[in-house]
């Protein structure tokens, strides 16, 4: 009996130790931290033994095989060690692709990931197909893979699992950018990080497609180097392909093998110019997949969005509240502030990861009438900030920051929450963070 072992006990790891089992390795799950009570049942209830708060290394150099979650770096003297000695280290899609038959539509890319994976899951839902849904976002893959049965499945793939993934293959993968983020964990070089992205299109051949964003200047650059066999698609908000996606006039128009779809953009469901990347990304996807122009067309008016991505709760005095939590970088930030049309009350701030804010220096002059800091260290804001914005203040919770903002704003003003960072300096996660801030304008 083959030994899998799986390094870190969350819903991907827990995933893939079901999986394994199921297909007759001689499974073990090491976790260096504590699990959460339901995965801990999860693991006794399939007969998996585990450990929690530490690793033992010798039961996990003798794997013939190691599953790591993505939270793990390469650089973590264990899997150093794996990679010394020939063991393989895979992710837990790389390891349910290797028993999986469905056909896989794979999305990645620096922003638009959850809101794209998300879309076209609603779409081929609504055009009564039976898929699933994983990689990044809700019930793990490997699980899915272990206990049920989907004809086709749509995977968010992050970069720290796409490292993972070596005989994997997309039938669908969608690019939506690539900029700056998690350069820590790619030696601070962005080129490394591109690959990561890239890794997405292994082993493509000509009947697979690859869409992905022509406006995207790191994207191109990459393509113009390397030779992928998969068909191309692109969309574009910048003049117009043969197929792929383009808007003309107030239209955004789709072709794909000779068959076409178009829709107002003003009757997209989703707000502003990256939503309609997501959605070009989406419709080209719905065409590849032959649902017809009428589901697609049902399907972009209806999405309601993902929540703290641009999400509005709540009108106050005139005052429009959005949740932008999800923004933890500089260039989601920027379409946030593009998209909204009015002044704006911005709420920056937490867990800065090595921002550049020149991006958005202009959108910001032009919109933001202040600034409401959300952090516990808001100097490099306020260095960068201070000359351009009358008025910047620091919080230090959701209650006093929505406060804070609604006494700046005035009626016909937004406020909005999209930080341009994470939030582990105050909150648990960005999950926590809009939750509370929706809880103190919801007692405004
Ligand atoms: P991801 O899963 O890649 O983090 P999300 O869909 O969760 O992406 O969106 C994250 C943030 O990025 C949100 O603040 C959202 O408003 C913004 N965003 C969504 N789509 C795009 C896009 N195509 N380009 C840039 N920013 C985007």
């Amino acid at each position: 009996m083959k030994k899998a072992v799986i390094l870190g006990g969350g819903e991907s790891g827990v995933g893939a130790a079901v999986l394994a089992k199921v297909q007759h390795f001689d499974t073990f799950l090491s976790d260096s931290g504590s699990l959460k009570e339901n995965f801990r049942s999860e693991l006794q209830k399939w007969d998996i033994p585990f450990e929690e708060g530490g690793h033992s290394a010798d039961r996990i150099l003798g794997a013939d095989l190691v599953i790591k979650s993505p939270g793990i770096p390469e650089t973590a003297p264990l899997v150093v060690k794996l990679h010394e000695q020939g063991t393989p280290v895979i992710s837990e899609i790389e390891f349910a692709g290797y028993y999986d038959t469905a056909k896989k539509i794979c999305i990645t890319g620096s922003n638009g990931k959850t809101t794209t994976t998300s879309l076209i899951y609603y779409l081929l839902q609504n055009a009564g197909l039976n898929v699933g849904l994983g990689g990044n976002i809700g019930k793990s893959y490997a699980m899915q893979v272990a206990t049920e049965k989907h004809d086709i499945y749509v995977l968010e793939l992050s970069s720290f699992q796409l490292d993972g993934m070596y005989d994997f293959k997309a039938d669908i993968a969608v690019l939506m950018n690539i900029t700056p983020d998690h350069l820590d964990r790619y030696d601070h070089c962005f080129q490394n990080y591109i690959n990561a992205k890239f890794r997405i299109t292994r082993n493509m051949r000509p009947e697979d497609c690859f869409i992905f964003c022509n406006d995207d200047e790191v994207t191109i650059g990459e393509l113009n180097k390397i030779v992928i066999q998969a068909q191309k698609l692109p969309f574009t908000q910048n003049g117009i392909v043969e197929e792929g996606a383009w808007l003309e006039d107030d239209r955004m128009r789709v072709r794909y093998q000779g068959d076409e779809f178009d829709i107002l953009v003003n009757e997209l469901s989703l707000e502003g110019r990256h939503n309609v990347y997501n959605s070009m990304a989406a419709a080209i996807t719905g065409k590849i997949m032959k649902v017809t122009n009428e589901t697609i067309r049902r399907s972009l008016t209806t999405f309601e969005g993902v929540e703290h991505r641009m999400e509005k709760v709540l009108s106050v005095g005139g005052v429009l509240y959005i949740n932008d939590s999800k923004a933890t970088n500089v260039n989601s930030t920027w379409y946030a502030l593009e998209s909204v049309q009015t002044p704006i009350v911005l709420i920056l701030g937490g867990t800065d990861k090595g921002n550049d804010y020149a991006p958005i220096a202009d959108l910001v002059r032009e919109k933001v009438k202040a600034i409401v800091c959300l952090g516990v260290d808001n100097k490099k804001i306020h260095d960068f900030f201070g000359s351009i914005v009358p008025t910047i203040c620091d919080t230090l919770s959701a209650g006093e920051c929505v406060q804070k903002c609604a006494e700046l704003a005035a009626p016909g003003d937004t406020v909005l929450l999209s930080p341009c960072c994470a939030s582990f300096d105050l909150f648990k996660n960005y999950e926590d963070r809009g939750r509370q801030f929706k809880e103190a304008v919801r007692k405004l």
